[in-house]
């Protein structure tokens, strides 16, 4: 973790712009942050003819500098492409005091966001996701329900390209994917023999991974399988927002400034958002004002930022008059198990984190002894390296004269399921500012405080015996785990919750803050609750309804 010291503080949080603040040309609207969320609503409001500004404070990641067309692809993932900022200290990153968090917060910062590390599982919400209170008595219903967010799951599935195959009973129906399902090989057919034998769900993933060419993005490729999605996908199979959203949306006119950081968003006399006053790529603070400003920096940045601009109107944080900026952060809860197979099943061969799911133990039964429930997601054996190291969970691999067997066993014949579980919101699992530490800026990086209830313990141990079941009966002949798996807080939820009390959340159902008409929230920030699969696609499918709200009221009083 990085700890700057004084000196290198710039100007104090809130203070006026001097005669070295440059000022820009107002757009229509300023979006702060290029990752999943911040390039789907650019290019909506971009196609409606919008003048969009996004400031991101990283990069372009060139395709092939990633690291899978690299030897040393291993390598970087323990070092500038590991998926913990506090690892990678890259220019890009700012720390994230995790001490007091029981998962460790994982992003990447730069165009494109965290979708440059993700896997691409890609499945939507339940409609029962949207109720949890009046289902099962626990944390809040949504604002909306499925069928109100179905038209933008569709649209971001066209917009990225989606690999699978509809029709699977446990879900609402939805279109044909755009590309077939990625095949799920000899570990995955082993899988199916399992959940087949006990009798349970299991469907194959829809991905954001293209199979076949799909769409008018130049320099994307089908998916050829090598495997470590999660180091950034060299051939644009994997949807990532760089090579999905961002081309799109700047050939309709979109302005994207990289390498500018955000420092505080501004607010005028009346408590309005005014704009954003950020550092450049020379370090100079600039401001950029505009009539309505949406802020796309995560769970995680998002609260971080907003708490850091404080003024006169909002001496707590921006938008924070509720005081929940920052709470109710949720992850999903995890943990990962692994069969060791007799014999080889090609388990490295594929992408890393999605092909096949069961959703048997999502919707809550009482008899289990815990409300809510947990998605079975296939994952594949990583490279030689991690299977040397004893992969994730560690099954020791011995060293000296035994190493060279041991690994023969093991490599090709190792694979997971991963047990993601409904993560309830809780108060005390919050984002704050660290008293301490800041970025390289002199900005208060955030400090995560996280611990997991006694109902996600009580999950977590019914999934973990499940899922070794079914690597058993699929003819796994060693299990191991870790539970919780502390590296896999991918997802980062529920810290500017939507809702219609302004007692009760930060944003209204557009995303809109309560405290403040011309601020939007469109990030995993929003969620009410985190129902069990990966979020992306319900992030992206929010941006693009909020950017519709948008569009529908352009001209209206309070909003442009
Ligand atoms: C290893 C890994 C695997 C994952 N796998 C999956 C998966 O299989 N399926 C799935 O659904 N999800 C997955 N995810 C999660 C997914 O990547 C996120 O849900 C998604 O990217 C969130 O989108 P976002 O726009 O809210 O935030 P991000 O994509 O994180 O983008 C936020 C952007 O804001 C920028 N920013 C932040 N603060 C500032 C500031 N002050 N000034 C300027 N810019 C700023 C950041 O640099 C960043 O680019 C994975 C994540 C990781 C790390
Ligand atoms: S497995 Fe497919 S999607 Fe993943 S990095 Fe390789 S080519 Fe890209």
């Amino acid at each position: 973790m990085v700890q700057h010291s004084a000196h290198d503080r710039g100007p104090r949080i809130g203070a006026t712009p001097g005669a070295d603040t440059v000022r820009e040309a107002e757009p229509d609207v300023l979006v702060i942050g290029a990752g999943a969320a911040g390039a789907a609503v650019a290019w909506r409001l971009a196609a409606a003819g919008w003048r969009v500004v996004c400031l991101e404070q990283g990069d372009w990641v060139a395709p092939a500098s990633r690291p899978p067309l690299h030897e040393d692809w291993e390598l970087r993932r323990l070092t500038d492409f590991n998926a913990d900022p506090n690892v990678r200290q890259l220019a890009a990153d700012y720390p994230v005091n995790d001490t007091a968090s029981a998962f460790t917060p994982l992003m990447f910062n730069a165009v494109g966001g965290s979708t440059i590390h993700w896997s691409g599982h890609f499945p939507r919400f339940h409609p029962s996701d949207f109720r949890v209170r009046a289902l099962d008595g626990v944390a809040d219903d949504w604002p909306l329900d499925y069928a109100e967010l179905a038209p933008y799951y569709d649209l971001n599935d066209r917009m990225i390209g989606v690999a699978g195959l509809a029709g699977d009973p446990a879900q609402p129906p939805r279109a044909a994917r755009q590309t077939a399902p990625l095949p799920i090989g000899p570990f995955g057919a082993a899988l199916v023999r399992g959940f087949e034998h006990l009798g349970w769900h299991w469907w194959p993933s829809d991905s954001a991974i293209i199979t076949a060419p799909y769409g008018d993005e130049p320099g994307r490729r089908p998916c050829n399988l090598c495997g470590p999605c999660d180091l950034g996908c060299p051939i644009g199979a994997l949807s990532s927002a760089d090579v999905t959203y961002w081309p799109a949306a700047l050939r309709l006119g979109a302005e994207l400034r990289t390498g500018c950081r955000v420092r505080e968003i501004t607010v005028d006399a009346r408590g309005r958002a005014r704009g954003a006053r950020y550092y450049d790529r020379a370090g100079r603070i600039r401001e950029q004002r505009a009539p309505v400003v949406i802020v796309a920096c995560n769970g995680i940045g998002t609260p971080r930022l907003l708490l850091n601009s404080r003024s006169r109107h909002f001496p707590d944080g921006l938008a924070n008059r509720s005081g929940l900026v920052g709470k109710n952060l949720m992850f999903h809860v995890f943990a990962s198990v692994g069969g060791i197979f007799p014999a080889a099943l090609d388990t490295f061969k594929g992408p890393i984190g999605t092909g096949l799911f069961s959703h048997e133990f999502y919707e809550t039964d009482p008899a289990r002894g815990f409300v809510r429930g947990y998605q079975l997601q296939m994952g594949r054996q990583s490279g030689p390296l991690s299977t040397a190291l004893g992969g994730q969970p560690a099954a020791r691999v011995p060293w000296g004269a035994e190493h060279h067997a041991a690994f023969a066993a093991r490599y090709g014949s190792t694979g997971y399921l991963g047990v993601m579980g409904e993560d309830l919101p809780e108060p005390a699992n919050e984002v704050v500012l660290d008293p301490h530490l800041t970025d390289a800026h002199g900005i208060p990086a955030p400090l995560v405080r996280y611990r997991l209830s006694a109902n996600s313990q009580r999950l977590l141990a019914h999934g973990v015996a499940r899922a070794g079941e079914v690597l058993r009966a699929a003819g796994a002949t060693t299990i191991v785990s870790a539970s919780p798996l502390r590296p896999s807080g991918w997802h980062l939820l529920g810290t500017c919750r939507m809702g219609d009390d302004p007692g009760a959340a930060v944003v209204d159902r557009w995303g809109r803050a309560h405290d403040v008409d011309n601020l939007f929230v469109v990030d995993g920030s929003v969620f009410v609750t985190s129902a069990v699969g990966n979020p992306t696609t319900t992030i992206q499918a929010l941006a693009l309804r909020t950017a519709d709200h948008l569009i529908r009221a352009r001209g209206t009083a309070g909003t442009r």
